[in-house]
């Protein structure tokens, strides 16, 4: 049996972006803190802190 794990947080260790799983719309969204955007910057090849660790596959 294999089961989805999506994660729900992801940062950017290059440009400081953060995101969070929006799971309604199932799309990724900046995380928004303090009424600020955490964009990080337009043009960065993001590199999510995820990378290392997160497998969307998880085998039961
Ligand atoms: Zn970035």
């Amino acid at each position: 049996m294999t089961k989805i794990e999506p994660p729900r947080e992801r940062a950017c260790e290059r440009c400081g972006r953060r995101e969070v799983w929006d799971v309604g719309r199932q799309v990724w969204r900046a995380l928004e803190e303090d009424g600020d955007r955490k964009v990080g910057r337009a043009h960065c090849l993001h590199e999510w802190d995820i990378n290392g660790t997160y497998s969307p596959i998880a085998d039961a």
